[in-house]
């Protein structure tokens, strides 16, 4: 058996040093330690881990592989090397989680797996998990959210779920969550709650972290392989922080390996609300059931986040990496809206690969870091951009010699 889910764990209430816990109503604590003690029992029962195992393989796709970038690699003097969560199916790493989650959700006799979404992102995976495990599942989208990615609705529809349009405030991703929370509380018995990064109230940052992990525990051995020795870098993008962990937690005891999260700085780092860069801007707080550092207003509530990847343009970020940064043992960088845009076309042209915005962020930094440092990079390219390219060709197209 592997050791997938042999890593440092939170305390039994899920703090990871000062932060995470669960801050959420009494009535829902009694169903979400039901969700804990599940959870516990089945990463002991080798015939859930059996599944999941084949479900990687013959679903996902997994491993996925990991390719040396040669041309990147030239142009900086530095190895770089993708991890390339983007062949997955669904073409992102969000899938190993929500799997995970269904599966759990279907052996608890839950029925219907709920979320909200941005971009739609999460939505689709969780829509894919459930068409799969056989569940209902029901996602909650602020109306103007759907306008704006509507092919992911369309995915949705298609997958079977029901996209719940949210119509109030500023109908995207706040009131979203809200809605989705709201529709929980109703009834928590019969749905499960499908969070979609490494965040909310515990058990969540450590099981999505977990089922995540198979992520760092396959590059690390596919970098030995390859390369008979361990990376000296190891980047990836932070928006809630799940890509980051996964990839990270394989490489925690390794210390000469140092790690690198990368937050996006938008459009101003030094303007509140054009930035979503929570490690490097935030202060801690409580937020969505859990303590991190988080990106708030005066009276504490969630500040206004904005980044060019809406899968990064959250307003906190998953505790263990407030507890990781506080540790030294991660440390945050900042790419704007900009250079994350200019990665996004290098990696498209130099090695026929067109990344997710988001993973666009972390590419950005592995070159930075490559130019300024050599060496051997490991890079976890979370997601591939064929959801984007409609969005840059539009907004980038002319700057990057795109015709009309
Ligand atoms: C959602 C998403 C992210 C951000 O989520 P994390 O939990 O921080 O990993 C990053 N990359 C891609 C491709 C995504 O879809």
């Amino acid at each position: 058996m592997n050791n997938t889910f042999a890593h440092p764990q939170p305390t039994a209430d899920g703090w990871f040093g000062d932060y995470g816990g669960s801050f959420i109503p009494p009535e829902l604590q009694t169903i979400v330690t039901e969700i804990s003690e599940a959870y516990d029992a089945i990463i002991a029962d080798p015939e859930f881990l059996s599944e999941l195992t084949s479900l990687h393989r013959h679903y996902v796709g997994r491993p996925s592989p990991v390719f040396h970038a040669r041309h990147l690699s030239e142009k900086y003097g530095a190895d770089l090397y993708l991890k390339r969560e983007d062949l997955n199916h669904t073409g992102a790493h969000k899938i190993n989680h929500c799997l995970g989650e269904a599966l759990l959700a279907k052996r608890m006799g839950k029925t219907k797996l709920i979320a909200e979404t941005g971009a739609g992102q999460h939505g689709v995976a969780l829509a894919t998990a459930a068409a799969l495990v056989g569940m209902e599942c029901d996602i909650y989208m602020g109306e103007v959210d759907m306008a704006k990615e509507h092919p992911n609705v369309v995915r949705m529809h298609i997958l079977g779920a029901t996209v719940v349009p949210v119509g109030h405030g500023r109908r995207t991703l706040k009131e979203a969550v809200d809605a989705a929370f709201e529709a929980y509380l109703k009834d928590p018995v019969n749905q499960f709650y499908a969070i979609g990064s490494v965040v909310g109230p515990h058990p969540f940052p450590r099981m999505v972290r977990d089922f995540q992990s198979i992520v760092g525990n396959e590059a690390r051995e596919q970098f030995i392989e390859m390369t008979g020795r361990l990376p000296d870098h190891v980047v990836a993008c932070v928006g809630g922080g799940s890509n980051a962990m996964g990839i990270f937690s394989a490489f925690l005891d390794d210390e000469p390996v140092a790690l690198h999260g990368v937050e996006p700085a938008g459009r101003n780092l030094e303007v509140p609300g054009e930035h979503a860069a929570t490690l490097t801007k935030g202060t801690p707080g409580v937020m969505h059931g859990f303590k991190s550092y988080m990106l708030q207003t005066e009276d504490g509530e969630p500040g206004e986040v904005y980044s060019v990847a809406s899968g990064l343009d959250y307003p906190s970020v998953g505790p263990q990496h407030s507890y990781l940064k506080d540790l030294g043992r991660v440390n945050y960088h900042t790419i704007d809206d900009r250079q994350a845009i200019d990665a996004f076309f290098e990696l498209s042209r130099a090695e026929g690969i067109i990344p997710a915005i988001e993973s666009a962020h972390a590419v950005a930094h592995a070159t930075r870091l490559g130019a300024d440092a050599g060496g051997q990079i490991l890079v976890n390219l979370s997601g591939r951009g064929d959801k984007d390219i409609d969005f840059v060709a539009e907004h980038y197209g002319k700057d990057y010699g795109l015709p009309d």
